[in-house]
Order: C-alpha cells, then sequence, then structure tokens
C-alpha cells in the first residue's frame, strides 16, 4: 500500500461541511484538495484548488475527476457505488464501493449489523401501506425511516398510535421503509473509530450525544458513562468497522437502553458532527485523521487535552430579515469559538454551523456552549 505524500490530491465525493472541515485539515498539511459535488456553491469548494459539478451518479464525472485525484474519500454515503468503483479504476476510494454499498441504504445495513450479531432494534421491513401496519402490530410504538435519502431525522415518522400510520405509510410512496421499534433511551453515544490503509486502528473518546426532534442539538466528550459501558461501545464500534473492511473512518451511534444495554442505531462511513470538539478537545481531530488514514500516514494519538462539547447552530437561528445571527453575544462567553460552513441561505434545519468549548469536564463545556447558544436566540 503506497503512502500519499503532502503534495499529493485528496479528493472528496461529496462537498458538504465535512468535506469542507477535512479539507482545511488536508490544506494545513500541505495536500491538494478536489471536490465534486451537485452543487458548485458547496462548503467545501471555497477550501478546493478544483470543483467538479457532477451528480454523485454520473460515472464519467467520476471517471475523470479521478484521473485527477491521488486518493479520494466520501463526504456522504450517497454516492452511487457506480461512480465509487469507476473512480477506483484511476485512483484508491477509501471507504470502498463494498462497505458503502452496505451502509447506503438504511436496511440493508440493518440486515447487515443483525447478520453479523450486532444488536439493533427490532425491524421490519415495508414496501407499501399495508406493510407499515402489518409493522406496527407487531412492533408497538415505533419509528418509520426511508431506507436512503433520509439525514437529520428528514423521511422519519414517529407510529405513536394508529392516528400515525397515514403519515407513516406515505414514506412508502417515495422509498421503501424501515418500521423500527421505538426504545426507551437513557441517552445515546457515539464512537468514532479510525483505520488507515496500513491496518491501524485508532478510537476517539466516545461522545454523548443529545437530539431535538431526530437531530442532534448538542454532543460532549468523553461520554459521563461506565468504563464498561465505554470499552463495550468502543468493542462494538471497531468490531463493525473490522467487519465492514472500513479503511477511513467509521462513525457508529448508539443508543443506551434503561437496562444500559448498547443497540447499534445507525452507521456513517466519514466524519460525524458528534465528534467536531475533537479539533480543540483532542490531540489529533477526526478530519486530519480521515486524512491520515486514507493516505496511509500513521494515525494521530486521539488522547484527550479536555473535555470538549459542541451545540448546532440551524438555520431557523438566522433572523427572517437575512441578517446574521448575534454572534458578537455569543463570542462574549469565554473560550467559545465559532464555525461556520459557508452555507449562503440557511432554511429550517440546515445545518449551518456549530459552536464549540473545551473545558475541564464535559458538563462545563456544554454548558459553555449553550450559554452561546442561548444568547443567539430572540431576546
Ligand atoms: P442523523 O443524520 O442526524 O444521524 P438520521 O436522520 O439518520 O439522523 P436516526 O439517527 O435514525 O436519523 O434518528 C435520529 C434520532 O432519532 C436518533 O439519534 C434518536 O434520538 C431518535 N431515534 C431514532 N430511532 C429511534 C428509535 N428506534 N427509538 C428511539 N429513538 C430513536
Ligand atoms: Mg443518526
Amino acid at each position: 500500500m503506497t503512502t500519499i505524500l503532502p503534495g499529493s490530491t485528496i479528493g472528496f465525493l461529496g462537498g458538504g461541511q465535512l468535506a469542507r472541515m477535512a479539507a482545511l485539515a488536508a490544506r494545513a498539511m500541505g495536500f491538494e484538495v478536489h471536490v465534486l459535488d451537485p452543487d458548485p456553491d458547496c462548503p467545501a469548494a471555497a477550501i478546493a484548488s478544483h470543483v467538479v459539478t457532477a451528480r454523485y451518479d454520473d460515472i464519467a464525472a467520476a471517471t475523470a475527476f479521478a484521473r485527477t485525484c491521488d486518493v479520494i474519500t466520501l463526504d456522504i454515503e450517497q454516492v452511487a457505488t457506480e461512480s465509487i468503483a469507476a473512480a477506483s479504476v484511476h485512483a484508491p476510494v477509501h471507504p470502498g464501493a463494498a462497505p458503502i454499498h452496505i451502509i447506503q441504504d438504511r436496511g440493508r445495513q440493518k440486515a447487515w449489523l443483525q447478520q453479523h450479531g450486532f444488536p439493533v432494534a427490532p425491524f421490519r421491513i415495508a414496501h407499501a401501506p399495508h406493510e407499515v401496519e402489518q409493522a406496527w402490530q407487531v412492533l408497538g410504538r415505533s419509528i418509520a425511516k426511508t431506507t436512503s435519502g433520509g439525514y437529520d431525522g428528514r423521511g422519519q415518522a414517529r407510529i405513536r398510535s394508529v392516528h400515525d400510520l397515514p403519515a407513516a405509510s406515505a414514506l412508502t410512496e417515495s422509498a421503501t421503509v424501515v418500521v423500527e421499534q421505538w426504545i426507551e433511551l437513557a441517552g445515546e453515544l457515539s464512537v468514532m473509530v479510525a483505520r488507515s490503509s496500513t491496518g491501524e486502528v485508532r478510537t476517539f473518546p466516545v461522545s454523548w450525544n443529545h437530539h431535538d426532534n431526530g437531530v442532534l442539538a448538542w454532543a460532549m466528550t468523553p461520554a459521563p458513562v461506565s468504563d464498561t459501558t465505554t470499552e463495550a461501545a468502543i468493542a462494538l464500534a471497531s468490531s463493525i468497522a473490522a467487519q465492514l473492511g472500513i479503511v477511513g473512518l467509521l462513525a457508529v451511534e448508539l443508543f443506551v437502553t434503561m437496562d444500559d444495554t448498547l443497540m447499534v442505531n445507525e452507521l456513517a462511513p466519514r466524519p460525524h458532527n458528534t465528534f467536531h470538539a475533537t479539533e480543540r478537545a483532542c490531540l489529533t481531530s477526526q478530519f486530519e485523521q480521515q486524512v491520515r488514514a486514507v493516505c496511509g500516514l500513521p494515525l494521530g494519538s486521539t488522547a484527550l487535552l479536555s473535555a470538549g462539547a459542541i451545540v448546532n447552530l440551524l438555520g431557523d437561528l438566522w433572523p427572517t430579515s437575512g441578517e446574521q445571527p448575534a454572534w458578537n453575544r455569543a463570542l462574549e462567553v469565554n473560550g467559545v469559538r465559532l464555525h461556520l460552513y459557508g452555507k449562503k441561505v440557511a432554511k429550517p434545519g440546515r445545518k449551518m454551523g456549530h459552536l464549540s468549548a473545551v473545558g475541564p469536564t464535559p458538563e462545563a463545556a456544554r454548558d459553555a456552549v449553550l450559554d452561546a447558544f442561548s444568547r443567539l436566540l430572540p431576546q
């Protein structure tokens, strides 16, 4: 396996905020950055020296793009595996088409996890309204999720009673649906595993995550759970990454149930929103680690420098007048940093940026970002 050295070109399939932050890390190390994205104004475009505007299923564009890159990685798992396979002819793509194929379809991903003995919430696949109803009769309170195209809680409908069935069934009009039993949660964790093309493996300290309405609101690290739970979470995620044969990053989202057992919620083969604080809290950020992993460079130490936290800045915060939120008020909070992704249009629910802080404890870091966040809300 050849090492890809600084001066070489890293290509990103997908140019969202994750690629933007990884591209910044790559640029800091002296790599060139190329990006392929359907949107010419995507967040990573500002960091790239070459931007290809193409759909993720444009095989010819992926092929031409790969010819300009020394190694390719992903910002999003919705890139067509045909594009990944075509690109792989010209440059290594990490993670490759095989794990992406499994992960990019929620139903296939859950089936794979179950077949490989990993704990997941009970689920059924539904193609039509009557199958959603049958699944609900078996599972009870549940949540319907489209198998593809959903993120940040989109393409999902909760089924608490028979009255929710029409909305959940409507999801089958556009996609196959996974109906998943609703789990009473004691909390949510995520684990980030990095595996390099040389076989080296490192995990980051575990993150504790708080969602509002199915969207991540804030995350803090290290997760305030027992050593046993932390070790079990890391062992679970490492085993999944190894069995999928991931090169690059794999984030594993986990549910902690009321009786303190772990269930896998979902997988993400790329940097993850819950690890943005690694830029400040760890010796190596998730973004630099992605670069190192896909280039076959030694993985960086993931040791904690201090506890850290982030809070997401969704488009809802932007005044409808088109003005900016009151950043100066948030930045009054000592040690809080502002990260914006350069998205030109703010829409409700859209991830526009985040605030980060470090502190002596995860709770102190979280309280600092939440304090700064509260200052952005209408007074
Ligand atoms: P994201 O892109 O933000 O990770 P997503 O759209 O892929 O989200 P999920 O991760 O499946 O969606 O669900 C989002 C959140 O909704 C979970 O983190 C959890 O808080 C809640 N949730 C999802 N499924 C369940 C469930 N079966 N039981 C309880 N809560 C759930
Ligand atoms: Mg999720």
